[in-house]
């Protein structure tokens, strides 16, 4: 059984996307009516925002945060307070704006409401770090807890990806030290451990796209339970180490944070094997220590204290203060160890972490992913990223060896090779495999009261011969003469007038005019402009099922799964008409075969339709031995605007 000890704190947290319009309220819920606002230049549109929110209840300004919260800074902005009466304090911006107005409700006692825009995490704890003449003193009140944090992840979505990451890492540090610390307990265990997996999950998606909303959700919302963590118990190593560095050789903080973190897991690993394994887990990988540095690195921030200014001589004394006062960390410190540790972090080496392919693949594809990072188009950044970390799943998950990606290679090359102006290899790939069909269902069926589409298939050709209403479009070609009445309607059932309409098929016997080298010119396809009754007629003959090409590589597949390479008989048609949306689809013979096997998938119940039987006298007169078809259909195309 664990015994443990549990101090939760009072703050309330309002959380989501546009809080911002909740802070007046959140204000006057505190009993304020008079607000001293503490904004950031660095936030001049979200300062704004805030400023409106408050209205005529924002009494006084002051801009002028600085890191590690100096006595001066906040002097001055006590000043603007006191002159201003005001009777209670709201701050937007990072750990430096959230210092300042922990330092002001520690002198005055007034409420606060803090709107964080990075992930330091202070706004929900009651610590105040403050430097008079270059020391930097800590100490912790009630008082300095701010009563409400509103949390809006629009005000992150600024925040440079540097800072970003740096951030990010700052608040994985509050959770990883909170496992190990000497007052851990459940219930920050498992905040911890969420903390860490959102930000491990978060931070290589916001290299990819630094305004996914969704991962900066993640992220804040890490940030407030790794803060709460550091709220509620005291922290080791790390946190001792990043505050001497800090203070005494005034290094930034979350880029400090975000060297060191890897070097104190590191030296506290072997006395805490089974939290390690944790958070290896919450991170997705096989050693905690070096995966954090792995992260990092594959993130672009920094590793070497060297880097971030600080003097190769001053490694010594650094490592000197960090055991001068004792502080409960679960491995015992020596001065010795501490620059070997400080040494290490300088030079920014790798933890020593068991090696593993998991490891070195994780690597890779985050490498990968960032080498998109600076693609203009956001579109194109997001497609690849994914692109990327699908393959490499997909590789890593059936193992797949040297000769299985060299034959995927030699298939992809064959089926380019194959590729020419009247055979599309790859076409017929995507459809066998319904990439085509998945696309089109996602981009063209989205409007119930249009006629569904379907895939454009290999056989279409550009600028179809033009035929006139009433002609035959089969160049005298054998099969059961087939009379088409088809109308075009908007979505208001109303005639679509100047429409023009492509229609494509294949012959008795299965091919397109593209196929046949021996036919003299386009057969079997067409095009026609609707009138004013939105409609078109022509003569062609039945379409039958047929097997697309499987002589290629996609046959070769076809054939290795047992699969036929049949597609149900079918019309095609492509609609053009002003001020619609284009439709390409087809019309399938009901009763046909392979209606349940379309070796492309396209078939969709409602382009299921009769071409009904008929003998007898035709629509125009023709004169026609035995048995016709007859296809009356209306097509419902999309006006643009839709
Ligand atoms: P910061 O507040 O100094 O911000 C860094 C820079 O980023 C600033 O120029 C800021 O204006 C800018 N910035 C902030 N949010 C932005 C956004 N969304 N878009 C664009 N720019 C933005 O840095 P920090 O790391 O958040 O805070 C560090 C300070 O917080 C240190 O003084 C540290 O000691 C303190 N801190 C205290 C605690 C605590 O519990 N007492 C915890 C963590 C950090």
């Amino acid at each position: 059984m664990r015994t443990f000890v549990y101090t939760s704190r009072p703050s309330r947290v309002v959380f989501g996307a546009g809080t911002v319009r909740r802070v007046r309220d959140e204000a006057e819920r505190l009993g304020c009516s008079r607000v001293l606002l503490l904004s950031s230049p660095a936030l001049p549109e979200a300062s704004a925002r805030v400023r409106r929110t408050l209205g005529d209840m924002l009494v006084a300004e002051f801009d002028g945060a600085a890191m590690h919260t100096p006595v001066e800074v906040t002097e001055q902005a006590l000043d603007v307070l006191t002159q201003a009466s005001a009777d209670g304090i709201v701050a937007i911006g990072g750990g430096s704006t959230t210092g300042l107005s922990k330092a002001l409700a520690l002198r005055t006692d007034l409420p606060q409401v803090v709107l964080p825009t990075t992930y330091a995490g202070s706004e929900v704890t009651p610590v105040l770090g403050e430097t008079r003449d270059g020391r930097k003193v800590t100490q912790s009140s009630p008082s300095i807890l701010p009563e409400t944090v509103v949390y809006d992840v629009d005000f992150t979505l600024t925040l440079p990806l540097p800072m970003t990451v740096t951030s990010g890492v700052n608040a994985l540090a509050h959770a990883v030290e909170a496992l190990y610390s000497s007052d851990a307990n459940p219930v920050t265990d498992q905040q911890a451990l969420d903390a860490i997996s959102r930000i491990a999950r978060a931070l290589p998606r916001l290299t990819a796209d630094p305004a996914d909303p969704e991962a900066r959700a993640d992220l804040l919302h890490a940030a407030w339970l790794a803060g709460t963590c550091l709220a509620t118990v005291g922290m080791g190593l790390h946190h001792k180490l990043c505050h001497t560095l800090g203070g005494s050789f005034d290094l930034p903080h979350a880029e400090t944070h975000t060297v060191v973190l890897p070097h104190a897991m590191a030296y506290n690993a072997p006395a805490v094997p089974g939290v390690m394994r944790r958070i290896a887990d919450a991170l997705g990988v096989p050693d905690a220590p070096s995966g954090v540095y792995d992260l990092v690195a594959s993130l672009g921030g920094p590793t070497s204290l060297r880097d971030l200014g600080l003097p190769e001589w001053s490694l010594a004394h650094a490592a000197e203060l960090a055991v001068s006062t004792p502080y409960p960390n679960p491995r015992k410190l020596t001065a010795e160890d501490m620059a070997e540790l400080l040494t290490d972090a300088w030079h920014g080496r790798r933890p020593e972490g068991p090696p593993s392919t998991e490891a070195g693949l994780a690597r890779l594809t985050e490498q990968v992913v960032a080498s998109f990072a600076r693609a203009p188009e956001p579109r194109v950044r997001t497609l690849l990223s994914d692109l990327v970390r699908h393959l490499h799943t997909f590789v890593a998950t059936n193992d797949v060896t040297d000769a299985e990606w060299q034959y995927a290679i030699d298939f992809l090359t064959r089926t380019g090779q194959l590729c020419s102006p009247t055979r599309q290899e790859f076409v017929l790939l995507s459809d066998t495999l319904g990439v085509s069909s998945a696309v089109d269902l996602l981009t063209n069926s989205r409007t119930p009261t249009t006629t569904p589409s379907a895939v454009l298939g290999p056989f279409y050709v550009e600028g179809p011969p033009e035929a006139a209403h009433g002609s035959d479009i089969s160049g005298g070609l054998p099969g059961i003469p087939l009379w088409a009445d088809v109308r075009i309607t908007g979505t208001d059932g109303e005639p679509v007038k100047d429409a023009v309409v492509d229609v494509w098929q294949s012959n008795k016997e299965g091919f397109y005019d593209v196929q046949l080298p021996d036919l003299d010119g386009p057969v079997l396809r067409a095009r026609l402009r609707t009138h004013a009754d939105g409609r078109i007629r022509f003569w062609s003959i039945l379409p039958s099922e047929y097997p697309i090409p499987d002589d290629g590589p996609v046959g070769h597949m076809l054939g290795a799964v047992e699969r036929h390479p049949y597609r149900a008989p079918h019309l095609h048609f492509m609609i053009d008409a002003p001020g619609h949306r284009r439709l390409v689809t087809q019309l399938f013979v009901s009763g046909g075969a392979y209606l349940d096997s379309d070796t492309v998938f396209g078939v969709k119940d409602e382009l299921v339709v009769d071409f009904a039987p008929q003998t007898g006298p035709t629509p125009d007169g023709r004169q026609v031995e035995g048995q016709w078809r007859r296809l009356d259909y209306t097509f419902r195309i999309a006006p643009l605007a839709d």
